[in-house]
């Protein structure tokens, strides 16, 4: 019998273009136990590549669920950690190989959780790489640093294994509780984009530099990890600063005469 926490991880390969690479990385996920399997805009899928490469792992591949958007694939997600070949110009909470592993294993146990892999010729963008609460790096030769896409699948399917092992030998550290479960990746993308819509009107967000702003804010957030009930506290409060934006204005509006308005008053004073 596999172990239910098992179904909850999903493999999510962006934008692939080599179908061999998903033969490859539904073979990879089937060795260790993994078989929910995300494909993002593949290039070439259905493919007979893709089939001969998965050899007896046909069964993750036939299941393999197709999305047009990152979106799609990760929107029920508590936890999504994004691989990188490479360190980027803001850096992000980073974890190894290993912990990656561990904390994936452990809160799969509780809710759904995502490992995204980018292009062959260029990874993950920036964007992609924001919506992670983490970022993992396989440790390589720092002058030949890529590997494989389905050689990357490989090693963290394995870690994730290696996890599973060591929690039923009893070696595996108990996660911290919680009372909640974290944010799903949906529910934090309309909350950055009320966010975005707030700090616009309050004119906070100028239109000459608004995408670095909101870059950090998201990384504040992804370090933070707010749970369900903290996000919807989050969320009524932009609500209660836009409401008090146009109620204001609306008195504004009433006090003062708008240009072109009629004021009797006024005409026979003067
Ligand atoms: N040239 C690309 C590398 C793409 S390799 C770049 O510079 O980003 C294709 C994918 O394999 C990567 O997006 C990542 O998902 C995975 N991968 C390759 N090497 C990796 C490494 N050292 N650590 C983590 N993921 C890696």
């Amino acid at each position: 019998m596999t172990a239910p926490a098992f179904d909850n991880i999903r493999i999510v390969l962006v934008n692939t273009t080599h179908p061999g690479n998903i033969g490859g990385a539904a073979r990879a996920m089937k060795n260790m136990g993994l078989k929910r399997l995300y494909l993002v805009a593949p290039k070439d899928f259905p493919a007979e590549k893709a089939v001969w490469r998965a050899a007896g792992a046909l069964d993750v591949l036939e299941n393999a669920v197709v999305v047009e958007t990152l979106e799609e694939a990760i929107q029920d997600c508590g936890l999504v950690i994004g691989t990188s070949a490479r360190g980027r110009r803001i850096p992000w909470p980073l974890v190894d190989p290993r912990a990656c592993g561990e904390r994936t294993w452990h809160e799969a146990q509780q809710h759904q959780v995502a490992l995204l892999f980018g292009r062959e010729d260029r990874g993950l963008t920036n964007d992609e790489l924001h919506k992670c609460q983490y970022h993992v790096h396989i440790p390589s030769n720092p002058e030949y640093s890529s590997l494989n896409l389905a050689a990357a699948v490989q090693v963290l399917s394995y870690e994730i294994r290696m996890a599973h092992l060591a929690q039923e030998q009893g070696t595996l550290l108990p996660p911290e509780p919680w009372d909640m479960p974290p944010a799903q990746s949906q529910a934090l993308e309309r909350y950055y984009q009320h966010l975005e819509e707030t700090l616009h009107t309050l004119g906070f967000l100028t239109p000459a530099n608004p995408r670095q702003t909101m870059t950090r804010l998201r990384r504040l957030y992804n370090r933070i990890r707010p749970d369900e009930m903290e996000l919807s506290i989050l969320r009524g409060m932009l609500t209660a600063i836009q409401n008090y934006i146009y109620y204001t204005s609306k008195r504004l509006e009433k006090a003062v005469p708008q240009a072109g308005e009629n004021n009797n008053s006024l005409d026979t004073e003067l």
